[in-house]
């Protein structure tokens, strides 16, 4: 049975079945592990989330970023029944299946450049993340990486030290990995010196934070989000990331992209670096590609990934078959039905309406930016002046969640209202969901919102 693809207020949000399980959940689940909207999901798909009181709310968050093909696509769905009625683990470094090697072929066919690759498969974006660097490492025989302001990479312990923001991430969770060091991102809205001189600037930043705090020969690589996720959807000025790879490959630097939240036809192509005519040595992968399940790669210059002895890359779970057949059934979606025209359709219809607010509200909206189907606000206290207005995004997402859109926030000062909307929705839904957003956002600009 088809879910409808219709947003439907049955009762309050969050209604009485959900708060039943919300009082369960605080009694049994660390309180550590934070829900930003607590309805809870009884089934979804296309652009739909159904709760168990029955609302069905407009999905424009995919879970961050993951159910680009919906949380139910028909041939995953499949896929995955047929798959786990065969096997459901066997440990690809024990008994090997071919499901493994497909989704590495995929990689190698899809992800930028035509040099000879390789790619080994992890569970979650921050263990793909940890492997890049082991392997910069390792091939490099130097320690040092370099990441940016605003960047986010995961929670592990490596990660935490490459994740920018203290709080949630961070905060008494110490101490760090070493040997991370941090340059300045080129965030165009934010620059001291204006936008017009951001490229030119952050460039200098970087190499002068590699040159004076780290000595090019012993940084291993540069690792960067080719369009910031977590950090507030911050998109470089053009022309910024090829001269920092250009630069990185002239110092024997690998360049590591993090395309986790970017790749797989997010952002209107396969991944972002393609948009820049980017082709970096590592590229790690999650989210998107596996419709949902748990599935991570990293995909590198084959000497690279080759150059690391037997044993030294792998894990119990990593590339499970079941996650494998999720992920090809999930790219020949993204094929089949060009879900990279689609994000690029998503990005027309969304873009002159979030203009539109901007020009409405110039002192609350800072700045509309993005990419694709991953668009976002920036929301200021006093326009020109750009104070971040956190307030402002949760009174926005408040609004929004009472009237059946799920949202999310990001950046740094909690102040960016972000859009990721399955690329399955369907235009009414998406025109409905905008229409739904505007009232929110209107009503929390005139403090209707507590
Ligand atoms: C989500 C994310 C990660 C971490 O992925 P997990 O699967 O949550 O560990 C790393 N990098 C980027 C850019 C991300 O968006």
């Amino acid at each position: 049975m088809t879910l409808s693809q219709q947003r439907i207020l049955a009762t309050e949000i969050p209604g009485p079945r959900s708060r039943e399980l919300q009082a369960r959940k605080v009694a049994s689940v660390s309180a550590g592990v934070g829900t930003t909207l607590p309805v809870y999901v009884e089934r979804a798909g296309g652009g739909i989330l159904r709760d168990v009181d029955g609302n069905q709310l407009i999905d424009f968050g995919s879970g961050i970023a993951v159910t680009t093909v919906g949380n139910a696509a028909p041939r995953v769905v499949e896929a995955v029944q047929r798959q786990v009625a065969d096997f459901t683990h066997t440990c690809f470094m024990v008994t090997p299946y071919e499901e493994y090697v497909a989704v590495c072929e995929k990689l190698a066919e899809l992800t930028p450049g035509s040099h000879e690759k390789r790619s080994a498969l992890f569970n979650s974006g921050a263990e793909a993340v940890e492997n890049a660097v082991k392997v910069a490492r390792h091939h490099t025989g130097r320690d040092a990486v370099v990441v940016f302001d605003h960047a986010y990479h995961g929670r592990t312990n490596l990660t935490m030290a490459l994740t920018a923001k203290n709080m949630p991430y961070k905060h008494r969770f110490g101490p760090f990995a070493g040997e991370v060091y941090r340059a300045p991102m080129a965030y165009p809205y934010r620059w001291p010196g204006g936008a017009e001189a951001c490229a030119e600037e952050a460039f200098d930043a970087f190499v002068t934070t590699v040159r004076t705090q780290v000595g090019e020969d012993s940084c291993a690589a540069v690792l960067i989000e080719p369009i910031q996720g977590e950090g507030g959807f911050i998109v470089p000025p053009p022309g910024w990331l090829a001269r920092v790879a250009e630069w990185c490959r002239e110092q024997g630097i690998l360049l590591i992209a993090d395309e986790i939240q970017t790749g797989f036809a997010r952002t209107g192509d396969w991944f972002a670096c393609d948009h820049e005519g980017v082709v970096p040595d590592l590229l790690t992968t999650a989210k998107g590609m596996a419709g949902g399940l748990p599935l991570a790669a990293v995909t590198g210059r084959a000497e690279l990934m080759d150059s690391v002895h037997v044993g030294g890359l792998g894990g119990t779970y990593g590339g499970n078959p079941v996650a494998c057949a999720s992920a090809l059934a999930a790219i020949e979606t993204m094929e089949a039905e060009d879900l990279r025209a689609r994000a690029r359709e998503i990005e027309a219809r969304f873009v002159p309406r979030l203009r539109a607010l901007a020009e409405r509200h110039p002192d609350r909206v800072g700045d509309v930016r993005g990419r694709g189907a991953m668009l976002a606000v920036e929301l200021v206290s006093d326009g020109p002046g750009r104070t971040p207005d956190a307030a402002l995004a949760g009174a926005v997402h408040r609004a929004c969640s009472a009237r059946g859109l799920v949202t999310l926030t990001c950046g740094t000062f909690g102040n960016v209202f972000r859009f990721l909307p399955p690329l399955a929705i369907g235009d009414d839904l998406l025109a409905e969901g905008l229409d739904v957003f505007e009232a929110a956002f209107d009503d929390a600009v005139s403090g209707k919102v507590e």
